[in-house]
């Protein structure tokens, strides 16, 4: 692979072209923050959601930006060669997982950092807001499902088969993939109601590789947020799919998610935790958006599975490496009982904020941009990770001055961009504030 494959051009011309489009951007800001911020409060601060039904429901026609076909039902296994063999899923303490969720259970990040979170959503009106019709439709299905009659269940359905008819459903409503897995409290947000012996599906909707290659920018970061509003409706559907068939479930409330879905992503198999803190799945790395239901549903559940992924990041690091302000620790340590890379969001989240939600650490991972089998196929034959020390892979434009960033460099930190003024992060804070 030749080093400068993609190298994009620092000429005057192109950097003046690429900080003139931000600064448009920024002085629409005065005008378009208020409507974003009037928008999300509608939607989060609404407790009952009564306001939904009003909500436009976008024909279904409309709903075809998903650009990748569902992913094979039955993968191949991932052959991981025994050199980068660790561990199943994440490293996991159940008495310290226990001990932390009696000591303080786990809260919703944006509850818990309203007012930063509410800072934040006026610089992301530039990819939330062309979002929204079909992220907020989405929301609306998810509520009407959730309030929908369960049928009478004709007859007991073993779980082997339960499990095939969901995945078919799944793929015909353009699910990437579904997995199963347990329920479980100590990864259920405080603000939610305690899902018992239930059983979560995780829906995976793939995101598009294209616009995910250009961040960090906001149409890198419209394709995230396409992806969340494909996958709710999606996963609506489904639910009614199971209540159709006897069987009690309700995603989650389309808004936000009431639970830690990286979490059941891993114990449902689909992938393993990344040192950038992300799902990283053998077909697309991080460019997976989740989507939960909670069932009653009987199903065969999925195990842990070592991908290989966590010797992968402990050769590769470029997350750690190439992160603008340094908000990923090379080491990982235990944290209410999970051993993983724990990102400082005191760094990261005014970084992400001022650039279009950043997604350095996504855009760089080498199982994000060509998919694990390969990453495993060259390593295999060279010993090393593929695109390591490319343009290709490492190369970023930085939205704040519009200059090129290759392998070894990266922008400067302004104290505007790490401290900026009414940001007011307080990284002590486990709790959302009174009142929220
Ligand atoms: S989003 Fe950006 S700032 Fe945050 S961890 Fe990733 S690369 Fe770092
Ligand atoms: S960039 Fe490298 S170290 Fe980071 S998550 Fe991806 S594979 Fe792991």
């Amino acid at each position: 692979m030749r080093r400068s494959k993609g190298r994009r051009s620092n000429a005057a011309p192109a950097v003046f072209a690429r900080r003139s489009k931000e600064r448009v951007l920024e002085a629409l800001n005065p005008v378009m923050a208020p409507v974003m911020l009037r928008l999300a409060v509608g939607v989060m601060g609404a407790r009952k959601y009564e306001w939904l039904r009003f909500a436009p429901k976008l024909p279904r026609q409309l709903g075809g930006w998903a650009r990748h076909r569902p992913w094979d039902d039955e993968p191949e296994p991932v052959a991981v060669p025994p050199a980068l063999r660790s561990y199943a899923g994440t490293l996991r303490d159940a008495e310290a997982e226990r001990q932390a969720f009696d000591e303080e259970p786990l809260h919703d990040f944006t509850k818990v950092h309203l007012p930063s979170f509410m800072w934040a959503l006026r610089r992301s009106w530039p990819f939330l807001l062309p979002t929204f019709p079909r992220r907020i439709s989405g929301a609306r299905e998810c509520h009407e499902v959730r309030d929908r009659a369960v049928a009478p269940r004709p007859r007991e359905i073993p779980p082997a088969e339960l499990s095939r008819m969901i995945r078919e459903e799944a793929r015909r409503l353009g699910i990437s993939r579904v997995g199963f897995a347990k329920a479980d409290v100590k990864y259920t947000y405080a603000e939610f109601p305690d899902p018992g012996d239930a059983n979560i599906i995780v829906c995976v909707m793939e995101q598009d590789w294209r616009a995910t290659q250009k961040a960090p920018s906001a149409k890198a970061e419209r394709a995230a947020f396409r992806g969340y509003g494909e996958v709710l409706p999606k996963a609506a559907r489904l639910v009614a799919f199971l209540q159709d068939l006897g069987y009690a479930a309700r995603p989650n409330d389309g808004t936000t998610l009431e639970a830690m879905a990286i979490h059941y992503g891993v114990e449902a198999g689909l992938g393993q935790l990344g040192l950038n803190g992300q799902l990283l799945t053998p077909e697309a790395g991080s460019r997976a958006r989740l989507a939960l239901i909670t069932t009653d549903a009987p199903m065969e559940l999925g195990t842990p599975v070592d991908f290989g992924i966590p010797r992968i990041c402990d050769e590769c690091q470029l997350c750690v490496r190439r992160c603008p302000p340094g908000a990923i620790p090379l080491r990982r340590r235990e944290k209410r009982g999970v051993t993983k890379a724990a990102i400082k969001p005191e760094r990261c989240f005014p970084v992400m904020a001022a650039t279009h939600g950043c997604a350095v650490c996504m855009k760089v991972c080498p199982i994000q941009r060509y998919g694990l089998p390969r990453v495993l196929e060259h390593h295999a034959a060279t010993g090393t990770i593929l695109g390591k020390g490319t343009d290709e892979l490492e190369g970023y434009v930085w939205p704040h001055d519009g200059r090129y960033y290759g392998p070894g460099e990266k922008p400067r930190m302004t104290r505007e961009l790490l401290n900026p003024e009414g940001f007011g992060f307080d990284k002590t804070r486990t709790v959302p504030p009174p009142g929220v």
